[in-house]
């Protein structure tokens, strides 16, 4: 087996992240009276994906993201809805709603017992411990790193250490991240010196200055990189 050590990302890599959002948006906006707020779903992306930036940048932490988009959406389109309580139900609501990816246990199935698993989440620990719980995943990770259990993000080394500590260290060169983002996963993979596979199910450009050791459009191109590489 070329890996024996294989780092998840969870959302849009093994969870269906924007089915549980649009869902967890219908919930929080149906507890306020706000005309037509399908239409306000894309300023709700935008300010939440500037924000999840400054945290893979280091300048904001997953707690903050929590209320703080919140705020500054009810600013944006001027009500006066309270965005604690709307934080509150959002956050609920990705940890109740939304799937795995088709296929995506099948892929763990196959990995179960033969190579060990862990994942790295830069998200909020109240929802990934609520997904975790909900999709029955405890058992597939050997090791579960929430960022914002232990006060550091993907793409930094440190949350790799915290991983690999659990872990009890693993050869990094039989090591593989796995994930949908090149700013925290593929990045953060790289500078910490292992192998790393990107998700890019999106059909997204790559960047020229990082390096990726594979790429993948569907998780069961995985188990053949995984399984059946030679050596
Ligand atoms: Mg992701």
């Amino acid at each position: 087996m070329r890996y024996e050590t294989l780092l998840f990302d969870l959302d849009h890599t093994l969870l269906d992240s924007d089915a549980s959002e649009i869902a967890a948006y219908a919930h929080t906006m149906s507890m306020i009276e706000l005309p037509d707020p399908d239409d306000h779903f894309q300023r709700y992306l935008r300010i939440n994906h500037a924000m999840w930036a400054a945290v893979e940048r280091g300048e904001m932490q997953p707690s903050e993201v929590r209320f703080r988009r919140f705020e500054q959406f009810v600013d944006e389109v001027g009500i006066s809805a309270d965005p604690v309580a709307m934080a509150d139900a959002f956050v609920w609501g990705l940890g109740a709603f939304g799937e795995l990816y088709d296929g995506a246990r099948q892929v763990l199935d196959q990995f179960a017992g033969r190579v060990r698993l862990a994942m790295i989440t830069n998200g909020l620990s109240e929802v990934q411990r609520a997904r975790i719980e909900r999709l029955d995943l405890a058992g597939y990770f050997d090791a579960v790193v929430i960022s914002s259990e232990v006060g550091v993000t993907k793409p930094r080394p440190q949350i790799f250490d915290i991983a690999f500590e659990q872990l009890g260290q693993p050869d990094r060169q039989t090591s593989l991240m796995i994930g949908d983002s090149l700013t925290s996963d593929i990045r953060g993979g790289s500078d910490y010196e292992i192998a790393t596979c990107w998700f890019n199910w999106r059909g997204a450009p790559a960047d020229p200055d990082l390096t990726i050791t594979h790429v993948i459009t569907d998780l069961e191109q995985l188990v053949e990189i995984v399984l059946l590489s030679a050596g």
